[in-house]
């Protein structure tokens, strides 16, 4: 029988095999057709411990026995406000107020609307948010006007926000720092980057310490600082966020994909008081006005406590050096045909053929299939190719990655 599915980011015109995943264990996916995919992506950068993890997958069972869904605008319950304690916790109680959606796009656009909000109860009404060139924050309307622009979302262009962009930090950053510097002197209302690392842009990395450089600048003007951890969070980037390599901390700060260990849909937005108490009044015209229907969900709350219950009672940290290790081994012993070679923390890129020519390389196609037909999730970026694997990665499964990297710079070293 033909599939009724309409597939993300997936051209069903091209018949390209869409394989039957019917279980996953650890870093490995089994499809009905008998054969064990390595995930080498995290299932998209959302699987941190490895998949069905027994401790998450017990706390879903659990609290799916007690209470699966309720309202959350005028009730609370346990997971939610435990849940609510941990991150503050967790991110050094300087973000005390947490704020539930159900992805990473929504865990933006509500910072977006706290950012807003923020400035219009201050009553200085203020509009223009700065972004970082090849940011990408999300699908919908609102994340993409502050994302990138190309063939993704071209049909939507004329419907996009405007947006103030300064450029991608090269060398010491200062280009970058002198262009926030002047925008921010003309009282826009936010900057929201992706720390150290540009995901879906290209896996780009940049140094701490120009972070730390723009969230100064941020604060000296009072413009709100907005993290985007959706990806970078949950210690891909060696540490639990990537704000703390440089010390910051963000006025707004988006979590999702590794919350729940990525297992169930769930994000969290963490604000100030500055941003929550300027829509604290006795006025109902100064709240927030932001709710999906799955907001804080309580099975997806208990599937991120046992997410934190693993961070604080498993060795985490010693996982994730080693896998950085494991990954900066490998990476160097890739044939000199790659260039570009990089990684951060856990997360490990190359470029591969003669030239770069984004998104629709007819690179992408071409090693999408040649790693495919070696049973390897590998989802290159154009001609990008990165390794961000479940922090439970074996290394033969690291060494089957990467031998058809090897392989494959080798084969497209000169083009298709
Ligand atoms: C994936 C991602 C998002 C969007 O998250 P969804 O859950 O796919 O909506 C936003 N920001 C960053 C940095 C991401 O990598």
């Amino acid at each position: 029988m033909t599939s009724a599915v309409w597939h993300p980011f997936t051209q069903h015109g091209l018949n390209e095999p869409i394989p039957l995943v019917t279980h996953g264990e650890g870093a490995a996916l089994f499809t009905s057709d008998g054969r064990r995919i390595v995930d080498a992506i995290s299932s998209w950068w959302v699987t941190t411990h490895g998949h069905r993890h027994p401790r998450i997958t017990a706390a879903i069972a659990a609290q799916a026995e007690t209470l699966d869904q309720i309202i959350f605008a005028g009730y609370t319950h346990p997971p939610a406000e435990d849940l609510a304690h941990a991150l503050v916790r967790l991110t050094g109680g300087e973000l005390p107020h947490v704020f539930y959606s159900d992805s990473g796009s929504t865990a933006v656009e509500v910072a977006l609307k706290m950012a807003l909000g923020y400035w219009l109860n201050r009553g200085e009404p203020r509009h223009r948010i700065l972004t970082l060139e090849h940011g990408y924050h999300g699908d919908t309307v609102g994340t993409m006007s502050v994302g990138a622009r190309g063939v993704y979302n071209r049909a939507y262009a004329p419907l996009l926000f405007d947006v103030g962009t300064i450029p991608f930090p090269h060398g010491d950053g200062q280009a970058t720092l002198d262009a926030l510097e002047a925008a921010c002197r003309e009282k826009p209302a936010a900057l929201i980057l992706e720390p150290l690392v540009l995901g879906a842009g290209g896996m780009l990395f940049y140094p701490a310490s120009t972070l730390a450089a723009m969230r100064e600048i941020c604060a000296t003007h009072g413009v709100p600082f907005i993290a985007d951890e959706v990806m970078s969070g949950w210690g891909r980037t060696g540490t639990l966020l990537a704000c703390d390599q440089a010390g910051v901390t963000p006025d707004i700060l988006c979590l999702s994909k590794g919350l729940t260990g990525g297992v169930v849909p769930l994000a969290a937005t963490l604000a100030t008081g500055a941003i929550y108490d300027a829509h604290l009044s006795r006025n109902r015209a100064d709240m927030l006005f932001h709710s999906s229907s799955y907001t804080a969900n309580p099975i997806a709350c208990a599937a991120a406590l046992a997410n934190i219950a693993i961070w604080d009672e498993e060795p985490v940290g010693e996982r994730i050096a080693l896998l950085a290790a494991r990954q900066q081994a490998r990476l160097a012993a890739l044939p000199a045909s790659t260039r570009n070679r990089r990684r951060l923390g856990t997360i490990a890129a190359c470029d591969l053929g003669p030239t770069d020519d984004g998104y629709l390389s007819a690179l992408a196609p071409a090693l999408l299939a040649f790693f495919r037909e070696r049973d390897l999730l590998l989802r290159p970026l154009g001609s990008t190719v990165y390794v961000m694997p479940p922090y439970c990665i074996d290394e033969d499964d690291l060494d089957h990655v990467y031998a058809a990297i090897g392989e494959a710079a080798e084969r497209f070293a000169n083009g298709l």
